[in-house]
């Protein structure tokens, strides 16, 4: 059969625009697989990103940048604390870690108004822990999470370790920084004569046995070359923070985590009140410790002070220095190690200051000012502990 020419026209027209409809479905059907497939690799480079950043952010060796000093540690160093604030690593921090916590600011837990009788902020702004300015549980809270681990060094050399190194122990025991890891380092030199103290399961106990100086001025003075080097080779790996005592003395209640901070000192019991220019300094211009009248801000007790590990290390060999320094010149300073810790402290501001109730002698008498004594004095029997004058 024949068709028109007009027919055959037609059929040509509509087979052609058939196929360019055809030609036009499959090519749509084609762009939509490849933006899926798009979509799809996207979404997985995305998950492999995010898979690689959470392992690196949860794995124990820190792989490209490390971060762990901060959170298995505290802020120890500043390095770590500048690391915190990069913004990737805090929203990782704040979502996949439950139990990290922000540092309480000083206002959060630290209340001067509350003793007006007594100075509580010093004219650098840090602040001076007296009883009823500080909310321990705020503290308590924070660094409990952040499981830190506190430091003791004392040290029981000659007759001081039969007369006092017992009750140092047992009431550190019971009374320093409760509910946190804490490790007494033990500096004796005679380590069979150390008493038995049991420790709760928090608590660890090292003992160092040490050469004995001659004269008990040495002994005290040793003290700061032998702190250092412990905390060189092993303390600064051990601890968040450290103190440093004396052992003729007996803790009565809780010396707690609000005496924590970067460098920290003592207020002497006897001084705390008096006029600066009847401070005990040293006085003479040839020794290292030398403090002009005029100058000096706080007489410091050297029977308790502490910080940071790298903080105390550095108090520890400055004041060495100076005592080296004397020793060369043949001069030793009115009241040894603490006349150099006065120095130290006069160019080195503590960053907090513990207020007397931290370390009380009883000789004073009462004193509405003293509202809970942490730790006292023992009674000083220099004529049964000291072999020299
Ligand atoms: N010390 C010691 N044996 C000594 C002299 C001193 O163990 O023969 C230690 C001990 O820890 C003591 C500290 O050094 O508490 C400081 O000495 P001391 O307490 O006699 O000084 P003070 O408190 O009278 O300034
Ligand atoms: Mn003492």
């Amino acid at each position: 059969f024949f068709l028109k020419e007009k027919d055959l026209y037609d059929l040509v027209h509509r087979l052609c625009a058939r196929t360019s409809l055809m030609a036009e479905v499959l090519f749509r059907q084609e762009r939509i697989m490849i933006s899926k497939g798009k979509i799809i690799l996207f979404l997985l480079i995305l998950l492999t990103a995010l898979v690689v950043l959470w392992g690196y952010n949860n794995s124990t060796e820190g792989s490209f940048l490390c971060i762990y000093p901060y959170q298995s540690r505290g802020k120890i160093n500043s390095n770590a604390y500048v690391q915190k604030s990069w913004w990737l690593s805090n929203w990782f921090n704040n979502r996949s870690q439950d139990d990290q916590v922000e540092e309480p600011q000083l206002s959060d837990w630290f209340n001067p108004k509350k003793r007006p009788d007594v100075l509580t902020v010093t004219d650098w702004l840090a602040p001076v822990v007296w009883e009823g300015t500080y909310h321990r549980k705020i503290l308590e809270d924070y660094y409990t999470k952040q499981k830190i681990t506190v430091g003791l060094t004392v040290f029981a050399v000659g007759r001081y370790l039969d007369r006092y190194l017992e009750e140092f122990m047992m009431s550190a025991e019971k009374y320093f920084m409760v509910g946190q890891r804490v490790i007494f380092y033990i500096m004796v030199d005679d380590s069979s004569k150390i008493p038995w103290i049991q420790l709760g399961s928090l608590r660890t106990l090292k003992v160092f046995e040490i050469n004995r100086e001659k004269r008990w001025q040495d002994i005290s003075m040793m003290r700061m070359k032998i702190i250092g080097e412990h905390i060189i080779h092993h303390i600064q790996y051990e601890v968040d923070f450290l103190f440093c005592m004396d052992v003729d003395q007996i803790f009565k209640d809780d010396f707690g985590v609000e005496t924590l901070g970067e460098s920290v000192a003592q207020l002497q019991a006897w001084w705390y009140k008096v006029d600066p220019t009847e401070f005990t300094y040293e006085r003479r211009p040839e020794s290292a410790a030398y403090i002009p009248f005029g100058q000096g801000d706080f007489y410091y007790h050297a029977a308790i002070f502490g910080g940071t590990p790298l903080r105390v290390w550095n108090l520890t060999q400055e004041c060495f220095k100076g005592i080296l320094q004397d020793k060369e010149n043949d001069i030793e300073a009115e009241w040894h190690d603490e006349s150099h810790l006065n120095k130290y402290f006069l160019l080195n501001k503590p960053t907090k200051i513990l207020s007397p109730e931290y370390c009380w002698d009883y000789h004073i008498g009462s004193s509405s000012d003293i509202r809970l004594v942490k730790i006292a004095w023992q009674s000083k029997e220099y004529n049964v502990v000291r072999s020299n004058p």
